[in-house]
């Protein structure tokens, strides 16, 4: 194909983004991540769509652990972890994520995207078998495709179909077979079903597998994610996870396991050892977002108050919603282009949401994904609900 062939190709394959409808649009924000924020074009407006759960991403304090570690080690680490990247200051980070997710040891990459991308190719081979939910990370998904071991999917959260799956993959001679869930399906609102899902691991002596993105800092006692909600932090193998989203929502991700598994993986794991150290600010403003985590009972408290006032308001008002027990609350509403409208209604009443529709979710099932945060007050709940009435009438959505 010549060159001008290739560029053709990349503009039909943006006008088929256009026409299809799904041309994602990036809005400006000219102030700090928060409860609010500036939105060019449409000024402050409640935002009910950042990961920000405990609402730290502005945090006086998380600014001033990052700039006083900047201060101390510089902006840059300009090396990998192995040959000249390794602060003190990165091994106390990994040793206190593995205290607070109750492991070993931990290991950071540049982001858990690049976790999930290096946990797998190094541990399992052509032998072994990865059982993953169908609804899984995207970034699951591709670390599953790196790696070697055969790939079984489970219809999500159906423990029956796991069952089915992972004794399909025994049938198949697998020596290791591993789980591999998220703890939060972030699109639904859901918590995996670990005890049930730890069942069928014992049944099969099965390794398990939890991406806690959406759960740590702010599920389970003192925000240590799914495992320790369900009382599974023992039987759960690997925990992988963010720094990009309760925890202060910089960038950063981890593996925390036994100190094995997390040695294999600094000896082998390909995102780690073939791309840049976090740097020392990231580090420092994360080792403050930690401690306000486990320190955090009262915005996990607000938190949880928002996301319950949310849920019975909107339920009243007739909205249909899905999820349970957790501050991510889709609002369901069908078809893609009333989920469109509705968003672009909102933020004009001062509500900044975001629509999902087909391929993120099923054709059918677009939805307007709505996350509370420890920033917002029940004012800010009823004015968000007030608001929704008001155009879910508009459009039809919710009756008189
Ligand atoms: C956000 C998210 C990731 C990616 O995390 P980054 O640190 O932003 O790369 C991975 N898995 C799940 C389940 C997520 O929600």
């Amino acid at each position: 194909m010549s060159r001008s062939g290739f560029y053709d190709k990349v503009d039909d394959a943006l006008g088929d983004i256009r026409d299809d409808g799904l041309w994602k649009n990036e809005r400006l924000i000219t102030s700090p991540q928060g409860g609010t924020v500036d939105v060019d074009g449409a000024g402050e407006v409640l935002n009910f769509c950042a990961n920000n759960y405990l609402g730290l991403a502005d945090h006086d304090d998380i600014i001033n652990g990052a700039s006083e570690a900047m201060n101390s080690s510089g902006y840059g680490m300009a090396s990998v972890r192995f040959i000249c990247g390794t602060t003190d200051q990165h091994r106390a980070l990994e040793s206190e994520i593995a205290d607070y997710i109750r492991t070993d040891d931990s290991i950071l990459f540049a982001a858990c995207f690049d976790a999930n991308g290096g946990l797998f190719e190094p541990l399992l081979s052509d032998g072994d078998a990865i059982v993953s939910d169908s609804l899984n990370h995207a970034s699951i998904i591709d670390g599953v495709r790196l790696c070697k071991a055969n790939r079984y999917r489970f219809a999500t959260r159906d423990i029956d179909d796991l069952r089915r799956q992972v004794e399909a993959a025994k049938q198949d001679q697998a020596e290791t077979i591993l789980i591999a869930t998220d703890g939060v399906f972030s699109m639904d609102g859901y918590i995996a079903d670990l005890p049930a899902i730890c069942r069928v691991a014992d049944e099969f002596d099965a390794v398990v597998m939890v991406d806690d993105c959406h759960a740590t800092g702010l599920v389970g006692p003192e925000g240590r994610g799914t495992p320790s909600l369900h009382g599974v932090s023992e039987r759960v193998d690997i925990v992988t996870s963010t720094l990009g989203k309760a925890l202060g929502g910089a960038m950063g991700g981890f593996v925390a396991a036994k100190q094995n598994v997390v040695d294999l993986l600094r000896q082998r794991s390909r995102p780690y050892l073939f791309s840049n150290s976090l740097s020392p600010g990231l580090v420092g403003g994360a080792r403050v977002a930690i401690r306000m985590a486990i320190e955090g009972d009262a915005r996990r408290e607000r938190l949880n108050d928002n996301a319950f006032r949310f849920r019975r308001l909107m339920t009243d008002a007739g909205f249909r919603l899905t999820g349970h027990g957790h501050p991510i609350i889709p609002v369901l509403l069908g078809e893609a282009e009333i989920a469109t409208e509705m968003a672009a209604r909102l933020l004009d009443k001062g509500v900044y949401v975001t629509a999902f529709s087909f391929p993120v979710v099923p054709r059918g099932a677009a939805r307007i994904r709505t996350q509370m945060n420890a920033a917002h007050d029940a004012d800010d709940i009823d004015r968000a609900v007030a608001a929704f009435i008001e155009v879910g009438h508009d459009l039809d959505v919710i009756g008189r």
